[in-house]
């Protein structure tokens, strides 16, 4: 059995400051420890459950966080960014069982972390996906789906658990933070490597994979740019239509079609 894990930082216990997501801060070495902390506590509990391989994503800025000899043997890790469209769910195949999103954020548009951003937290204010607001976990759900792997397990803030569940309430969720205003409230660093563990073990033993995976027919892609000149350059991808000076909207019934656009747009 193969595993696919997509890590970021935002969501990882204790991150409330781009500082401490920032590799050139003295801050960020103590919580790119727990980010590798984290996906080696989802790896264990993937292993667990009987996984054999697992293919972890670093999935934050420059891809560049997880300490890779902190890792099971088992685990393969990707660095850095080949450019594919399929970006934080890079080399995700439907060879794979199961997902698990570790370190996910809240969405851009939205206040569970101070750090809530979909993919660009300079340009994006927010994105659409069908009429309804879309995260990094949404997004990167819709590719996975569409290979017909489940994501079935996520750690990182509550809001952002909280969308897991209203998606999916099959999945495990982990909340290991609360973000209030420009704070946060954490749980216990080493309690939250329990609940990771313990979580992703359960996620990938008892997820209903009978159950089909929704994917729509049509899909609407819609991005809310914070400057105007962002959505005129946009309008100009072949598709992308101007919804008004800060929005753009484009139209497909492919999930790749959708994120190879996402990737030119952001
Ligand atoms: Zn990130």
């Amino acid at each position: 059995m193969k595993i696919y894990i997509s890590a970021d930082i935002e969501g990882v216990t204790g991150v409330c400051h781009w500082d401490e997501a920032g590799k050139s801060h003295p801050d960020y070495v103590e919580h790119r420890r727990q980010m590798t902390a984290e996906v080696a506590a989802a790896c264990e509990g993937a292993l667990a459950a009987g996984a054999k391989t697992i293919m972890v994503k670093d999935a934050h800025a420059s891809g560049r966080n997880i300490i890779a000899g902190q890792l099971p043997p088992e685990a393969e890790l990707i660095r850095g960014w080949s450019g594919h469209p399929y970006g934080m769910v890079q080399e995700i195949t439907s060879e794979f069982r199961a997902a698990l999103f570790i370190g996910y954020h809240s969405r851009a548009g939205s206040d569970g972390n101070p750090l809530a951003h979909t993919f660009s937290s300079g340009k994006i204010a927010y994105i659409r996906v069908n009429d309804k607001f879309a995260s990094e976990f949404s997004i990167n759900r819709l590719i996975a789906a569409d290979l017909g792997v489940p994501v079935v397990g996520i750690s990182g803030d509550e809001a952002i658990c909280r969308e897991a569940l209203e998606a999916d309430p099959h999945i495990s969720a982990v909340a290991v933070q609360k973000g209030i205003g420009n704070s946060v409230v954490a749980i216990n660093p080493r309690l939250s490597l329990e609940k990771i563990r313990t979580a992703c073990q359960t996620a990938i033993s008892d997820y209903p994979y009978k159950m089909k995976l929704a994917v729509p027919e049509k899909l609407q892609l819609e991005i809310r740019y914070k400057q105007h000149t962002q959505a005129y350059r946009a309008s100009f991808y072949p598709g992308v239509e101007p919804v008004d000076a800060h929005t753009v909207s484009y139209r497909t019934e492919s999930v790749f079609d959708l994120v190879r656009a996402k990737t030119f747009l952001i």
